[in-house]
């Protein structure tokens, strides 16, 4: 177990809600993925906070066990190589103009998707006396960044006239990769081969080509190239409903609470905001201090369920923005019981899928909108 501040601040009973991040599950889950894809190497995706398992403690875990790392923005590029991650790292995401300086400044991978950005690219890696790393962005469906499949060549023939640039990597991404039709993706896979064949045509040593996200390595293998891109997977969570279940992983992320207060409700008096929900007979009503300021999502009202003392019970009212009460009906809880509202007790469990269909959104945004409020705490099987 790692102590930080979080785990103190949830010792010393400070926090009454908190998310318990399994890095064991998450080190199984990496190498069943590895395994899965060997030969092909493993960039570990950690954006957006890790998928709110903490950018900094997953980095630390991780890294030294993985070919590359994967962000979205360069501030988050920047504050791992801040605090000494010394793996290959690759900002996935647009760059403007004026952030060339800090990639280079921190030895990021650049992500280039237009001939201007490349040149761009070149030029200040030239005044600064360095050799940018570059990987090649390619737009073969998903009219997000990247240069048209069509268009590619323009932008493959632009890099053999940088000379302060080293073209590293190659990669496209996937639109439809967790649909039950894989149509659209293997169109876009044909899409990209024909783009690598630039390489082969005229000779030149193939840079790293990735283009694989969860989903493709769970169902287009012939994706998975020199490299894959695994974000949700690696978090122990499979990309759509859909998704063959090709790679056993583990959800690695609990989360938790406690009971802080009980209350015996008469019938017809209505409960939280709006008036929302009311009971027929008396009930017993236990509050809990999580609430959508958190990422409790206030879709899910009068949706979700939770677990105390190994039962399932109905979250009642509109959830608050910091607390929500939950329908125990004449059952016991105390001040300080766990309240589980994703994770395992006994037989029960509550998974992040169920989270998505009670908030209407996919397992990324339930994961990715746990707060910062909330203190990771990181333990170990
Ligand atoms: C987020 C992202 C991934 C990972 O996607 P998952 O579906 O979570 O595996 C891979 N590649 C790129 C470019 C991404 O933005």
């Amino acid at each position: 177990m790692q102590i930080n501040r979080s785990v103190i601040a949830v010792h010393d009973g400070v926090r009454a809600t908190w998310a318990e991040v399994n890095l064991t599950r998450l080190e199984h889950n990496l190498a069943a993925i590895r395994q899965r894809v060997a030969p092909a190497k493993v960039m570990l995706i950690v954006k957006a906070n890790a998928y709110g398992h903490g950018l900094v403690e997953v980095s630390r875990a991780l890294a030294g066990k993985t070919d590359y790392v994967g962000v979205a923005v360069l501030e988050e590029g920047i504050l791992l190589r801040e605090l000494g991650i010394t793996a290959p790292i690759i900002v996935l995401g647009g760059i403007w103009r004026d952030q060339i300086g800090h990639y280079l400044q921190h030895d990021l991978t650049l992500t280039a998707s237009s001939v201007e950005r490349l040149e761009q690219i070149d030029a200040a890696a030239g005044e600064m006396g360095v050799k940018a790393r570059v990987h090649l962005k390619i737009d073969t469906g998903m009219e997000r960044i990247g240069i048209h499949y069509y268009s590619a060549n323009l932008l493959q023939e632009a890099a053999l006239r940088c000379r302060h640039v080293e073209i590293e990597g190659i990669f496209s991404h996937f639109a439809n990769a967790d649909s039950r039709d894989p149509a659209h993706a293997r169109l876009q896979l044909e899409r990209f081969n024909e783009v690598l064949r630039f390489y082969e045509r005229r000779s030149l040593p193939m840079p790293i080509r990735h283009m694989a996200n969860s989903a493709a390595i769970l169902q287009l293998p012939e994706s998975c190239m020199d490299m894959v891109r695994p974000g949700i997977l690696l978090y122990g969570v499979y990309p759509s409903p859909v998704a063959p279940h090709a790679v056993e992983v583990q959800p690695a992320l609990a989360w938790k609470s406690r009971v802080v207060y009980f209350k015996v409700v008469k019938p017809g008096h209505p409960v939280s905001y709006g008036s929302t929900w009311q009971s027929d007979h008396e009930v017993r009503i236990v509050t809990v201090p999580v609430g959508y300021g958190d990422g409790y999502f206030r879709s899910m009202s009068n949706r979700a369920n939770v677990i105390i003392r190994g039962k399932k019970y109905p979250q009642v009212g509109t959830v608050c923005m910091d607390q929500m009460m939950v329908n125990i009906e004449w059952d016991s809880a105390y001040n300080g019981d766990e309240v589980i509202l994703l994770g395992e007790e006994g037989s029960m469990r509550i998974t992040v899928e169920d989270l998505a269909e009670w908030a209407g959104t996919i397992p990324y945004e339930i994961l990715t909108n746990i707060n910062t409020r909330v203190p990771r705490v990181y333990i170990a099987d």
